[in-house]
């Protein structure tokens, strides 16, 4: 029988399911450029194959609770930046935080991230401590919780790893400190964002990371990079999506932000997982909100090229329309109890299964710690 010849793509893609093997920048970087068709095809189909090997076919839930939008920075992609002045700010109180992030129990999600636009000052701190509190005390610490609000001093991040959180992710957003400084006003530094991933790290944290695509500007070198350092950091999850533009900020502003097509920026944010899927293997990856953003299957189609962790949104609808970070968020419209229900039948379309009520930390964080 007459076997096809492979090809140095397939062969790359053999070379990547290997164990113990470490891909140099431009093998990241020829992943990343799979042709349209076949290549994305099989790429995605090798991420799934890495993907089942290390962490299985397991949807891990996180809820979550978008408590804020107030926030000191003034990022240039981002909606909710200090400068936009046509966001309607809020802030939960510590009850709200608390019943929202009970959700989570009830709907035997497990785990639930605590988001919100980054504020670092006393009563902010202390706002998060107290929440924190209650939330371990009410679900006898049943309740795995993670951490995304930016920016803190290690005094802070270790104030909050004490009082029940245990996750924090922090995207780096480019790896490139020149790509970063152009997305960035002049007093946001990448020095310093990079020192808070090792503070975060130090106070005990499980540490997760992570880029946008899709970025005008940013080159495929730039992404293999991004990957290299998340393997270099040696981190636990990776949470990163496509660069959507949000008409009320200056990148969104910009002709050049506007050039991508949806499905292009869907292709990217795919790609980014299934790569990172290869080279780091058991770490946690989500599958975000920004894919489905860019089409209605597009977290399960997260989840089929190596993602393994979903984020349904635990707000209430009155804080929904307020959390835009970027042109047309899906899920602004529904509730917590719909956002299960969409979240359910998009996990069982496609195979996969959810363990209830876990944690459920990276196998690699398990490995990580077994070596210290
Ligand atoms: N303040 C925290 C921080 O800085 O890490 C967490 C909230 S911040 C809004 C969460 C993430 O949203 C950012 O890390 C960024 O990558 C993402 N984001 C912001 N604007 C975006 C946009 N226009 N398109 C896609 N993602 C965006």
């Amino acid at each position: 029988m007459k076997t096809e010849a492979q090809s140095p793509f397939d062969r790359l893609l053999e070379k990547a399911l290997e164990e113990n093997v470490a891909l140099s920048l431009p093998e990241i970087a020829r992943l990343l450029r799979a042709a349209e068709g076949e290549e994305e095809t099989k790429l995605f189909q090798s991420a799934y194959q890495m993907k089942t090997r290390h962490v299985g076919r397991v949807v891990r839930l996180r809820g979550i609770v978008e408590l804020g939008n107030v926030c000191s920075k003034d990022c240039f992609y981002c909606g909710i930046r200090r400068s936009n002045a046509k966001m309607h700010r809020y802030t939960m109180s510590e009850e709200e935080i608390v019943e929202t992030a009970l959700l989570g129990e009830l709907f035997h999600y497990g785990s639930v991230v605590l988001q919100g636009g980054e504020r670092s000052d006393a009563a902010f701190v202390d706002l998060i401590e107290g929440a924190l509190q209650k939330i371990r005390n009410r679900s006898e610490g049943r309740l795995g919780i993670t951490l995304s609000l930016g920016e803190q001093t290690p005094e802070t991040y270790r104030r909050w790893f004490a009082a029940g959180a245990h996750r924090y992710l922090l995207r780096i957003e480019s790896s490139s400190p020149e790509l970063y400084a152009r997305i960035h006003p002049s007093d946001h530094s990448y020095a310093k964002r990079r020192r808070a991933l090792d503070d975060i790290r130090a106070a005990g944290f499980q540490v997760g990371t992570g880029v946008m695509s899709c970025l005008p500007g940013q080159t495929i070198e730039d992404l293999a990079r991004d990957i290299a350092f998340f393997r270099d950091l040696d981190c636990d999850m990776i949470g990163m999506g496509p660069y959507i533009p949000h008409r009320d900020t200056p990148l969104g502003q910009l002709a050049e932000s506007n050039l991508l097509t949806d499905s292009e920026r869907l292709s990217a944010g795919l790609r980014m997982i299934a790569v990172t899927r290869l080279v780091l293997r058991d770490v946690n990856i989500a599958s975000t909100t920004a894919l489905q953003a860019l089409a209605p299957d597009g977290r399960e189609r997260g989840l089929l090229a190596g993602g393994n962790v979903v984020m349904p949104n635990l707000s209430a609808v009155s804080h929904r329309g307020d959390y835009l970070l970027y042109q047309n968020k899906p899920g602004t419209d529904e509730n917590a109890g719909e956002s299960r229900q969409a979240l359910l039948a998009s996990v069982e379309r496609i195979g996969e299964c959810i363990e209830p009520d876990a944690w459920g930390d990276s196998p690699h964080f398990g490995r990580r710690k077994g070596r210290q």
